[in-house]
């Protein structure tokens, strides 16, 4: 495969931005191809190589690159103004359109990313209850926000450290000890079900049940990041644990394809934000809720019915199934897949020259836009490669 255009690209890119890349989480090296345009589940990239798109920019298009029915609505919003100093129809129908998803998630706000949605979720928690302490998993991701990265990072005041107890990954004793250790100060407990970065294994459902009856007897809240799980049930994985979180971050998949974040939560919980409210927490965002966003979004989730979830689900089990049958250690839960493997970086690239993208840790999430026909060749080149990578 020739790479001379990848390559120049790379070397214009290293001068001007950091090791050449602006997004960590998709670098490998020694550096990425570069995207030239994707229609449903394949993408092109800059040297004509053609490869099914696993990847689906991190499980956030649920229906593959420029659906036509979301680029006709996007088209048609656009053109009647990208962004306004004035909210439109189009977050009154979203927040609407989650809170009948979520089964009653009571309130929501928009912003652009996870990472800001996080953010949010941690600023609520803090401002509802007036205590500091969040508890979360170690392993798992929740975006780029300073309380939620590695205590080790550099740039991460110890102020912040300091406010932040990582228990071991679905170690729920350890999360009552902190509870009890720090007696009236936890804030929230912050969970995702099934996080990617950990292995993407599901929570058990009497951990969750335990987090639940923890939280409330410690006046915490329970906080579930559903950024990457909230396409594996029409409401949230939550739903499937019978859940009520007092929060939850939403992102990816919610945006139709566009950047977006969002939080929901009981409606008390939430009036910290309400302009209305003393003492209001101070929360804007210049492009948050913009029209073209929340319609593109509106029109992914109406596409994604609950017969639709279930359809995409099960094929991702179908494919989990095959590859497990053929010796392929692949974790997850409907359609998202992870592969495991020693050597990812090295798997990334083979997988990428059969034709197949996927994550940079081996993380596989499906489309609707894929055929059948697209999933037997997933298979096969993973069940090949990985052959190849064992010999
Ligand atoms: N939470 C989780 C569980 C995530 O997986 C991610 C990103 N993959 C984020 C938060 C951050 O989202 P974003 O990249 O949109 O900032």
């Amino acid at each position: 495969m020739p790479d001379t255009d990848d390559h120049q690209l790379y070397q214009r890119a290293v001068a001007v931005m950091p090791g050449g890349s602006t997004r960590s989480t998709l670098f490998v090296a020694p550096h990425p191809p570069y995207a030239v345009s994707g229609k449903g589940a394949e993408i092109t990239d800059v040297n004509g190589h053609v490869v099914i798109d696993c990847n689906n920019n991190y499980t956030s298009l649920i229906h593959g690159h420029a659906d036509p029915e979301i680029l006709q609505i996007v088209s048609e919003v656009a053109a009647e103004g990208t962004a306004f100093g004035l909210p439109t129809r189009y977050e009154v129908e979203m927040a609407e359109t989650l809170r009948a998803r979520t089964d009653g998630i009571e309130q929501w706000r928009f912003c652009n990313s996870g990472t800001e949605a996080v953010m949010m979720l941690i600023r609520a928690a803090r401002a509802y209850t007036g205590r500091d302490v969040i508890v979360r998993f170690a392993g798992s991701y929740h975006g780029t926000y300073d309380a939620v990265v590695s205590p080790q990072a550099q740039g991460v005041p110890a102020a912040v450290s300091e406010t932040i107890v990582e228990v071991p990954q679905g170690d729920i004793d350890a999360v009552e000890q902190a509870l009890i250790h720090h007696r009236g100060r936890v804030a929230a407990v912050l969970i995702d079900l099934m996080p990617n970065r950990a292995g993407l294994v599901p929570a058990r459902v009497d951990d969750v049940a335990r987090l639940a009856d923890l939280t409330r007897e410690h006046g915490a809240l329970l906080a579930v990041d559903e950024v990457i799980t909230f396409r594996l049930e029409h409401g949230g994985l939550h739903t499937r644990y019978g859940l009520n979180p007092d929060l939850i971050s939403l992102g990816k998949v919610i945006g139709g394809g566009f950047a977006v974040g969002a939080i929901g939560g009981r409606a008390e919980i939430l009036s910290s934000f309400s302009p209305l409210s003393d003492g209001a927490v101070a929360w804007g965002g210049t492009f948050s809720a913009n029209p073209v966003t929340m319609a593109a979004g509106l029109a992914a989730l109406r596409r994604f019915s609950p017969s639709a979830v279930r359809e995409l689900n099960d094929r991702g089990e179908a494919l989990r199934t095959r590859l497990r049958d053929n010796g392929v250690d692949a974790n997850g839960s409907g359609s998202l897949i992870r592969l495991i493997d020693d050597n990812p970086r090295a798997l990334w690239w083979k997988l990428y020259e059969a034709g197949v993208l996927t994550g940079t840790n081996g993380l596989l999430a499906l489309s609707t836009a894929m055929t059948d026909e697209h999933l037997d060749a997933i298979g096969d080149a993973v069940i090949t490669v990985r052959n190849q990578m064992s010999d």
